[in-house]
């Protein structure tokens, strides 16, 4: 929640505003939301960043995240729930772009335990991407991403998981309404126009 001030010296407390995008992994989240961020001033939250960045800690969870991550699995929502909430409070915003989240049932689930009573999700932006799309442009980001899942054995397995468990919460979202899908093997202007649009409906 963000406390905002109104007239004669007092404050309410009002949601955040969140946008889930979601899609195969390579299929350009994080680069349409760096368009995005300059476009209509969202804050841009990776969820993979995240854990990322709470991995190179080397903290006790760091092994865990480490092995979900190679292994192209999900860590347990309390985790990355917890980082989006932490990252959401500090940044003093209201509007948030939550990229790569939530990828499976027990995300979808722990999110809405722990969220639905300070967030509203306005709408999920689903870049739809062919597979083979999506595996060339991670083994291409892999020579210089430096990332451990950017190889051929994590992306296979990152494709079942997306698949199995990430397919099913998209369609959830498509039958309350939400999704605006997005063509994204397109180049990347023409992949922003289509996002601009859905902004705007
Ligand atoms: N991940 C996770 N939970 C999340 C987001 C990411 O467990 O909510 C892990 C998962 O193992 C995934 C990896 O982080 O395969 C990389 O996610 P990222 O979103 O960075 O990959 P992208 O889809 O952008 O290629
Ligand atoms: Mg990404």
């Amino acid at each position: 929640m963000i406390r905002r001030a109104i007239s004669g010296g007092k404050f309410i407390m009002s949601k955040f505003n969140v946008v889930f995008v979601l899609g195969g992994p390579g299929a350009g989240k994080g680069t349409q939301c760096e368009k995005i961020v300059k476009e209509f001033g969202y804050v841009h939250l990776s969820a993979g960043d995240l854990l990322r960045a709470e991995r190179a800690k080397g903290g006790k969870l760091a092994d865990m995240i480490e092995h979900h991550i190679t292994n192209g699995s999900i860590v347990p929502v309390e985790v990355t729930c917890s980082l989006l909430d932490k990252a959401m409070e500090d940044s003093g915003k209201q509007d948030f772009l939550i990229d790569g989240f939530p990828r499976n049932e027990n995300n979808l689930q722990g999110w809405q335990k722990a969220m639905d009573d300070k967030t509203t999700v306005k709408f999920v932006l689903f870049f739809d991407c062919p597979e083979e799309d999506c595996v060339q442009r991670c083994l291409e980001r892999g020579l210089t991403s430096g990332r451990t899942d950017d190889n051929e054995e994590s992306m296979r397995k990152r494709i079942v998981t997306y698949t199995q468990s990430t397919m099913p919460i998209i369609k959830y979202y498509e039958s309350q309404g939400l999704v605006r899908q997005i063509k994204a093997n397109r180049p990347i202007d023409e992949v922003f126009e289509q996002v601009k649009q859905a902004f705007s409906s």
